[in-house]
């Protein structure tokens, strides 16, 4: 099968089953950061059905990608679409919750699009697998412009509280000095998070 023709056809499943994939502008972005930078290692937590790891497989023969899912339905497409793409021995799919698995491998980028209110978890329990000169790319981070949002104008509690875990995240970013965070407003906003080794 037609590379062009699996991921649209992973497209179309994303929107038909509500699928949060990247927005196409967000995916361009990160695609040619790992170009620009020579990534060949990602690790990335949130695989859903595969098509951010297909496409990040793509910018270079060489790059491996890890990807972690804790959905059995989303992991069974994601392993389904990994065979359709012929990507088996380059996307290495982990069918459990990011919060429970231990890695050892090293990686030069850790993209971050699971669950919104865990970042801070996810980050904390991954960087040490990042490399000296890595990044930790995180998505979400407008959550669809509820951020820029007055929080009190929205209705819902559960949302308020998620809305928070996002701007907590951003803060807690904001004052880590171990990295060198930019806030990119592509897709529903990316944050870089570049290692400061000395
Ligand atoms: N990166 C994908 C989209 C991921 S959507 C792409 O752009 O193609 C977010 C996914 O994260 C969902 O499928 C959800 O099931 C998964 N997820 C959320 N929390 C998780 C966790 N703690 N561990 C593993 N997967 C998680
Ligand atoms: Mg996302």
């Amino acid at each position: 099968m037609l590379i062009d023709d699996l991921i649209n056809e992973i497209k179309e499943y994303a929107e038909e089953n509500n699928v949060p994939i990247m927005a196409d502008d967000g995916i361009r972005y990160l695609l040619n950061y790992i170009n620009k930078h020579n990534v060949r290692n990602i690790l990335e937590i949130g695989t859903a059905i595969g098509y951010s790891a297909i496409m990040m497989c793509m910018v270079h023969p060489e790059i491996q990608v890890t990807t972690i899912e804790r959905d059995e339905k989303r992991y069974l497409e994601a392993l389904k679409n990994i065979k359709k793409a012929n990507l088996e021995n380059r996307i290495h799919l982990i069918y459990n919750d990011a919060l429970e698995v231990r890695l050892d491998e090293m990686y030069d980028l850790i993209f971050i699009d699971a669950a919104k209110a865990q970042n801070q978890r996810f980050f904390e329990r991954f960087e040490r697998n990042l490399f000296d000169d890595g990044t930790i790319i995180t998505d979400n981070m407008k959550f669809h412009g509820l951020v820029e949002k007055n929080i009190d104008e929205i209705e819902s509690k559960n949302l308020r509280q998620l809305v928070r875990k996002v701007k907590d995240y951003i803060m807690y970013l904001k004052g880590n000095a171990y990295y060198e965070t930019e806030f990119v407003d592509v897709g529903d906003g990316l944050a870089v998070s570049k290692k400061n080794f000395i």
